[in-house]
C-alpha cells in the first residue's frame, strides 16, 4: 500500500509525477472544503509537501495530530512558519545548494540588464528607433564599483564570486561577522548603503526581515545606486523604492521577487529604470530537477525511518 502525503501546492511537474506515483496523494490546493478535506485524511498524515507558494501555517500544522515531517520545495522556508514548526517538533526540510548557481547567474543577468538597460536595448531593435539613430548611452558596471551582498550565505557567495569576475568590489551584511570571508563586513546596513553602488538582497524572507530596505537605505545608494533583489519581495520597502526610483533618489533596479507576487504594481512596470523577472532565480529545468530530487529523496528517507538529507537548520 502507498504511503499517504498530503500536498499544499503543485510542484514541478516530473517531481508531481514521481510523487503521484509513490504516494497516494492529498491534494489540499484542489479541496473546495479544506477544513473538510484536512478532518477526512488527518490520522494518516505524517508527511506534507509544501511550496513557495503555497505553505503552510501554525493553524494546518495543528489539525495534523501525526505530522512529523514539512518538505518544502524551495530553499526559502518564508512561507512555512518555522516558530511553529519549531514549537511543534516537527522537521523541516528544503532545497538548499541544488539551486545557487542558478539564482546567483540571473542576479548577475539582471544587474546587467538593469545597469546596460538590456531589454531596452532589445525593443529599441525591434522597434525599428535603431533605424533612426543610437540608442542612448547607459551607466556602466565598471570603474571601480562596489556592490553590497545583503546576505552573504551559499547564493550571496556565488554572487560575490562572479561579481569578482566582473572587477566589482563586494562588502557584505548579515547578523554576523563570518570567519574566513575576503570581502569587509558591515554590521549596519545602511552604513553599507552609503558606502556601495549597488545593493544585492540575498537575505531570508520572514517577519525578521520585512521591510529591513527601507527608504533610507534606497536612499543612501544614491542617484547613481542600483538594486537588485532574488530573495524576497517582502525584504524591500516597495512603496519607498517605487518613489525614490521615480525621483531620479536611487538609479536602476532589477527585481526578481515582489511583495504581492504575481502582482507588480502598475506604477514600478511603468518605469524605464527598472527591469523584472517572474520569480524565476531558480527556474531552469535541471534546477527544479535537483529541488525536485531533494523533496523525493527526504519524504523517502521520513518513510523508510532512516535520517533525513536535507533538514532546515536556521
Ligand atoms: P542561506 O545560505 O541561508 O543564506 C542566507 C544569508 O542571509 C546568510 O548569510 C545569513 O547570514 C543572512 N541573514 C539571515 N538573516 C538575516 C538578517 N536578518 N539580516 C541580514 N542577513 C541575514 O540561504 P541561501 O541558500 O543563500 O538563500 C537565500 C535566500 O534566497 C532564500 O532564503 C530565498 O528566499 C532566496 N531565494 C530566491 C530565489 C529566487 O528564485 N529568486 C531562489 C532561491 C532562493 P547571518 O546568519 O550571518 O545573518
Amino acid at each position: 500500500m502507498k504511503p499517504d502525503l498530503l500536498q499544499m501546492g503543485p510542484m514541478y511537474p516530473p517531481t508531481q509525477k514521481v510523487l503521484d506515483e509513490t504516494y497516494t496523494l492529498h491534494k489540499l490546493w484542489e479541496a473546495t472544503d479544506c477544513d473538510a478535506f484536512l478532518a477526512s485524511v488527518a490520522d494518516k498524515i505524517t508527511a506534507v509537501g509544501s511550496t513557495g507558494g503555497k505553505g503552510i501555517d501554525d493553524a494546518t500544522m495543528g489539525k495534523l495530530p501525526k505530522l512529523k515531517v514539512i518538505a518544502h520545495f524551495g530553499v526559502g522556508v518564508d512561507s512555512v512558519d518555522v516558530d511553529a514548526v519549531k514549537r511543534r517538533g516537527l522537521t523541516l526540510t528544503n532545497t538548499p545548494d541544488v539551486l545557487t548557481e542558478e539564482v546567483a547567474d540571473l542576479t548577475l543577468a539582471i544587474l546587467l540588464a538593469a545597469i546596460r538597460r538590456v531589454p531596452q536595448g532589445d525593443r529599441y531593435v525591434r522597434d525599428g528607433k535603431w533605424l533612426k539613430g543610437p540608442m542612448p548611452l547607459t551607466a556602466s558596471l565598471q570603474y571601480g564599483k562596489t556592490a553590497g551582498i545583503l546576505g552573504l550565505g551559499r547564493i550571496g557567495k556565488a554572487i560575490a564570486k562572479r561579481l569578482e569576475a566582473f572587477n566589482v568590489k563586494v562588502a557584505y551584511q548579515g547578523r554576523s561577522k563570518q570567519s574566513g570571508v575576503p570581502y569587509p563586513y558591515y554590521a549596519d546596513l545602511l552604513s553599507m548603503a552609503k558606502d556601495v553602488d549597488i545593493l544585492i538582497v540575498a537575505a531570508p524572507g520572514g517577519p525578521e526581515t520585512r521591510g529591513i530596505v527601507s527608504r533610507q537605505v534606497l536612499e543612501a545608494l544614491g542617484p547613481e545606486g542600483v538594486i537588485v533583489n532574488i530573495a524576497r519581495g517582502s525584504l524591500i520597502d516597495e512603496t519607498a523604492m517605487i518613489e525614490v526610483l521615480k525621483s531620479g533618489k536611487l538609479g536602476a533596479a532589477g527585481l526578481d521577487v515582489f511583495d504581492k507576487e504575481p502582482k507588480v504594481p502598475e506604477e514600478l512596470l511603468a518605469l524605464e529604470n527598472v527591469v523584472v523577472q517572474p520569480h524565476v532565480g531558480s527556474a531552469t529545468h535541471p534546477t527544479r530537477k535537483a529541488m525536485g530530487q531533494l523533496v523525493i529523496d527526504n519524504l523517502a528517507a521520513h518513510f523508510a525511518g532512516k535520517p533525513l538529507v536535507t533538514p532546515y537548520s536556521g
